[in-house]
């Protein structure tokens, strides 16, 4: 078999609302590059990276003269091809081989009839829990609802969260509010879900000090971990020594190289792995199996998915025996999915991993024209600022936190 093209599609889908977290905003809505890879007997693999625009599309066609006449199961190869480890000096394509990947693999199962997870070695679950994961929101500037802010509103928010999908972990992205508006916040969830596990994650903008401080006053909690509160391994290696809760990340370990030196001398706990960061899925499976061998926890990581993506989180998910925390999604904050059959759905706080060949999702082409059109009449938006704080970005760490009483709604350019 061999590949004849590679296409791209840029597209934007609405959230149920504006995601704050420490380094800015998802302005009510992600952008997602839909990648389809076509091959010479017909079959076509689906593919997903994050965000996307112009540059996306021109990045994956400029892979085309790399890639077209390749053998889809010549996945080893392909690696070399395009993710040369000096040629990546320069032109580093770790995020596009992995959507690559993802649309080999579903090549490869589609062909053979099998789901991914049979590639991989075969399932060893076949639902896969999740966590919550609760954002503060900004209010949507037509109806004014979706405020996530005060602690009622997050509470009640949670709630409705489980009392939705079945959750019985929460995961908090904090770094948003002052720390210490933050741990009434966490500590006020806990609480409210005293059977809940939990995990706080403020994307490293905490100082040491300021996360050893956090970390020490929530360590009587329920928690799965502690995720980057600080940046850096040795800052974490610093925390790792004076606090009893497990370091988690999926800033500072997400390669080969970084699990390494971790190994060597431990930073961190749980290493959080993404299909997305890591270059695909088989390379998430090495490195749960290097985890596995020193020790070392692991959980499926979220980087803002669409149902391809979900797709790939659940087949990885299946396969990895030494999987015992729920897995982060945003899936349930979108408004809609480009997959046929529209979002999937989570039972009890889990989703089913995919039955059907390849990784078992097929794409609404009406809804991958209707998104991206909105892409086009959007534009993409600033992942990296707030837009109720204009001209403010944040320092690392961070010592410019946002007002918890303030409630203005931002422009989000949504019209
Ligand atoms: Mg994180």
């Amino acid at each position: 078999m061999k590949i004849t093209d590679i296409k791209a599609t840029t597209i934007t889908v609405p959230l149920e609302a504006a995601l704050r977290h420490s380094n800015g905003t998802h302005w009510g809505r992600f952008v997602r590059t839909v990648v389809e890879v076509e091959t010479d007997e017909g079959i076509v693999g689906l593919g997903e990276m994050g965000g996307g625009g112009a540059g996306a599309e021109l990045a994956f066609a400029g892979l085309k003269s790399y890639l077209v006449g390749h053998d889809p199961f010549d996945l080893n190869r392909m690696r070399y091809a395009i993710c040369n480890p000096t040629a990546s000096l320069y032109n580093n394509r770790t995020q596009l081989h992995a959507a690559l990947e993802f649309a080999c693999l579903d090549i490869i199962g589609k062909k053979l009839g099998v789901p991914v997870y049979q590639l991989l070695g075969g399932r060893v679950r076949d639902r896969i829990g999740f966590a919550s994961y609760l954002f503060f929101r900004y209010a949507d500037r037509r109806s004014g609802r979706g405020e996530v802010r005060t602690i009622d509103q997050l509470l009640k928010h949670a709630r409705a969260l489980k009392a939705e999908h079945g959750f019985h972990a929460h995961k908090l992205k904090a770094g948003v509010f002052h720390p210490d508006y933050e741990l009434e916040c966490f500590r006020a969830l806990a609480a409210e879900f005293p059977a809940d596990t939990l995990r706080y994650d403020p994307n490293a903008a905490l100082s040491v000090e300021e996360a050893l401080r956090f970390g020490q006053a929530i360590s009587d909690l329920r928690n799965d971990y502690f995720e980057d509160p600080t940046w850096g391994l040795a800052g974490m290696r610093r925390l790792r020594e004076k606090l009893s809760i497990p370091l988690a990340t999926n800033t500072i370990v997400i390669d080969f190289e970084q699990l390494a030196t971790n190994v060597r001398d431990p930073a961190v706990d749980v290493i959080l792995l993404d299909t997305t960061f890591w270059g695909g899925i088989r390379a998430c499976v090495r490195a749960a199996q290097i985890c596995d061998t020193f020790g070392l926890g692991i959980a499926v990581h979220s980087s803002g998915e669409l149902g391809i993506q979900l797709a790939t989180m659940l087949h990885l998910g299946a396969v990895l025996p030494n999987l015992v925390f729920t897995a982060d999604a945003h899936y349930h904050h979108l408004a809609d999915d480009i997959i046929v059959g529209g979002k999937m759905r989570y039972e009890n706080g889990a989703i089913a991993v995919p039955e059907a060949p390849g990784l078992g999702v097929e794409l609404d082409r009406d809804k991958l024209a209707t998104y991206a059109e909105l892409y086009r009449s959007l534009g993409g938006y600033a992942y990296d600022r707030d837009p109720g704080r204009p001209g403010w970005y944040p320092l690392l760490p961070n010592t410019s936190f946002a007002d918890h009483l303030n409630d203005a709604v931002p422009d989000l350019g949504l019209g």
